[in-house]
């Protein structure tokens, strides 16, 4: 008689194939999301990695790169990142500033590969790096963990105080202290106001040509004997604003950090059904994130850094929809855009 169980150990061959053809499936898919996506808006998140502690079958250590105009803002590379840069499109030279919370190795460990294929790569503009001032060693270790020729232009800023760690014409980048055991910071991206110049008024007073730019650098010109106020023909500009939380209690600098921001990028490692672990480990529940994200009057909330115990990030959703409306559970490869000013 023939046989139509397959034999134990075949069964378990076949779960392996299974679960290796999943594994390769969710990476195809996600590379060919990357590739065939419409081009890319200039502000906007990409997930490179959504796991904590460990990375999972699904989901890679952390890494997020914010794209913003110009500038890349890698959030947080843990080991692996540079390969989810691959599948999301992303080359080394898209990154001018990396933002380290915490030297836990799923927030760091893929500094080392990250900064070595800056230098293979020879990117031509310096990339700073900020980070928790007291794990000076743990930077050294990785900026160098082995063999190879270094050229990469890389600028350390240890952070050693709350407030703003870089200023420009455009932007200000913020951190403030958060609670996890161990030196941990949150980040606040910030781009300036600015003014939205209405064409029809600019006519109407007869300002035209060079005299609009010099209206706007000095906030008045004198056009035909009359002066004409910046304030006459343009309207306030709010700028936009990402925060990004990651690894930390309930502290009242999650939300501080979240003030008014269009995007809140936010760890929620546990469900509030282990809200008792989350708080002995220093984490938040999906819920917390959530009034975290009301609490501040976010405008959109992403929720990552998911335990490996869940099986199905679809309950974090939910459990934060009952406190705030706007909100996704990152998965790895996923583009978020910075929603636009309203
Ligand atoms: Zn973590
Ligand atoms: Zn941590």
């Amino acid at each position: 008689m023939p046989h139509d169980t397959p034999p134990h150990a075949a069964l378990e061959q076949t779960t392996r194939d299974l679960a290796r053809a999943r594994a390769h499936l969710s990476a195809t898919q996600a590379y060919a999301r990357a590739l065939t996506s419409p081009p890319m808006s200039a502000r906007e998140l990409i997930a490179l990695g959504t796991a904590s502690q460990v990375p999972t079958r699904y989901r890679n250590h952390n890494g997020y790169l914010l794209r913003w105009d110009d500038e890349g803002f890698l959030f947080d590379p843990g080991e692996g990142t540079q390969r989810q840069m691959i599948y999301a499109g992303v080359t080394t030279a898209a990154i001018t500033r990396i933002c380290i919370t915490h030297f836990h190795g799923d927030h760091c460990l893929g500094l080392a590969g990250i900064s070595q294929r800056i230098s293979l790569d020879r990117v031509p503009h310096t990339v700073h790096v900020y980070y928790p001032g007291s794990g000076q060693v743990y930077y050294e270790r990785l900026r160098q963990a082995s063999i190879f020729h270094d050229v990469a232009l890389v600028e350390p800023h240890p952070i050693s105080a709350p407030g703003e760690i870089h200023a420009d014409a455009k932007l200000t980048l913020s951190t403030l202290p958060l609670e996890h055991g161990v030196e941990a910071w949150g980040y606040r991206l910030q781009e300036r106001d600015s003014r939205t110049m209405l064409p029809d008024r600019l006519a109407a007073a007869g300002v035209r040509g060079p005299a609009v730019r010099r209206l706007m650098l000095d906030g008045q010109i004198v056009v035909d004997g009359r002066t004409v106020l910046l304030d006459e023909v343009s309207v306030h500009r709010r700028g936009q604003s990402v925060a990004f939380v990651m690894d930390t209690r309930v502290c009242d600098n999650a939300v501080a950090l979240a003030r008014d921001v269009d995007l809140l990028i936010c760890e929620s490692t546990y469900l509030d059904c282990d809200a008792d672990k989350a708080h002995d480990h220093g984490h938040l529940t999906a819920a917390e994130a959530a009034r975290i994200a009301a609490a501040a009057g976010a405008r959109k909330l992403v929720l990552t850094h998911f335990s490996q115990r869940y099986t199905s990030v679809e309950p974090f959703v939910a459990e934060a929809q009952q406190y705030f409306d706007n909100v996704v559970a990152a998965n790895d490869g996923d583009t978020i855009a910075v929603p636009p000013r309203a």
